[in-house]
């Protein structure tokens, strides 16, 4: 069995699950992250609760991130990204660069690149005033107001009238036409928290499908039934600041016709895309990438299985996905490394 550490890039839900396995098994791990903070974008974006069940965010992640930050087998480097690679499955080389400039070279036996996906930029997609008109906001923005308990908007009034767009920045040729799967579930889930933040807050959902797949479907039923949150099928062509209020335009597709409707403040469902890290490890680490930049499993239905011997895939790098996903692909990849790892002889 080798001696050598696995590396883990990125500490999200992915990332540390995969190392919180391989320590499990007493299988050193050096875990990089290039924030500061670990956790990933339900951290980084503070997520109040996870969807289908409400379960708080912390309770999910808190005990990953705190036994990746304790346990003797894991070395943590924050701020830093991994530059570039040499060798072969169980003897790889690998360069570390921290923010400060300091560069390591390691020794590894094999590699899980785990670098998670960032929010879609509303700003590129005009049609809903991202960024221009106030009270516009992400669910990654509204999840921050949900967790800090206090749902106001730019001129710190509470919102009467809220309306969610769904798939801004997902299935739409113009900018991603991929399902982010997450954002009908997360955007209900959030839709009942201001029911219950608020009082009085008229709710309506403006979508296209509701993809709320497997379990997530109680969520929709109960937003209506329960909680007397309002559905418009239909299609946004724009969102305009009145100079008091945004108005809504679009179309009705089950009944065929325009809509126009005041509201206080615009939740866009924002999708997942490839981030930063996850362009940067691929050329790095010269992996495949698809066609929306996501990085290319060997086979589709087997994300672990980068192709190249040794490394691994986890997470929303491969593909969107939701937080429970995540941590199950970071235990799949973890899998794989140790493998590798109890089949490989101590080179000295
Ligand atoms: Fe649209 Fe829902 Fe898919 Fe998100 S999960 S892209 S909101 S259909």
């Amino acid at each position: 069995m080798s001696s050598l550490p696995v590396l883990v890039i990125g500490a999200g839900p992915a990332g540390l699950r995969a190392a919180t396995d391989l320590a499990e098994l007493n299988i050193p791990v050096v875990l990089v992250e290039r924030r500061k903070e670990l956790g990933g974008a339900p951290i980084r974006w503070k997520y109040h609760s996870l969807a289908p069940d409400f379960t708080p965010t912390e309770e999910v992640l808190g005990p990953m991130i705190k036994f990746c930050k304790n346990s003797s087998n894991i070395e943590v480097i924050e701020e830093a990204v991994v530059e570039g690679y040499g060798g072969s499955a169980g003897d790889f080389s690998v360069k570390i660069r921290k923010i400060n400039g300091e560069v390591q070279d390691r020794k590894v036996a094999a590699i899980i690149v785990a670098t998670g996906f960032e929010h879609f930029d509303a700003t590129v997609d005009p049609r809903y005033s991202y960024g221009k008109a106030p009270n516009v906001i992400g669910i990654n923005e509204l999840e921050v107001m949900i967790s800090e308990g206090k749902v106001v908007g730019h001129d710190g009034k509470i919102p009467k009238r809220v309306a969610f767009i769904f798939c801004v920045g997902s299935r739409d040729r113009s900018t991603n036409p991929w399902c982010c799967t997450v954002c009908c579930g997360v955007s209900i889930k959030q839709a009942i928290e201001l029911k219950q933040l608020l009082n009085d807050v008229q709710i309506y959902m403006i979508y296209m499908d509701i993809r709320t797949i497997g379990l997530w479907e109680k969520l929709y039923w109960d937003s209506m039934e329960k909680y007397g949150i309002n559905y418009i099928r239909g299609r946004v062509g724009e969102v305009f600041y009145t100079g008091e209020k945004l108005l809504v335009k679009g179309e009705d597709t089950l009944v065929r016709g325009p809509f126009e409707v005041l509201f206080d403040m615009v939740v866009l469902a924002v999708g997942i895309e490839p981030g930063e890290g996850t362009k940067q490890v691929a050329s790095a680490l010269k992996l495949k990438v698809n066609e929306f930049g996501f990085l290319a499993p060997k086979i589709p239905n087997i994300h672990f299985d980068s192709g190249k011997e040794g490394i691994f895939l986890a997470g929303t790098c491969v593909a969107p996905m939701s937080v429970e996903e995540s941590i199950a692909e970071g235990s799949a990849a973890a899998m794989q490394a140790a493998k590798l790892v109890s089949r490989t002889k101590i080179i000295v």
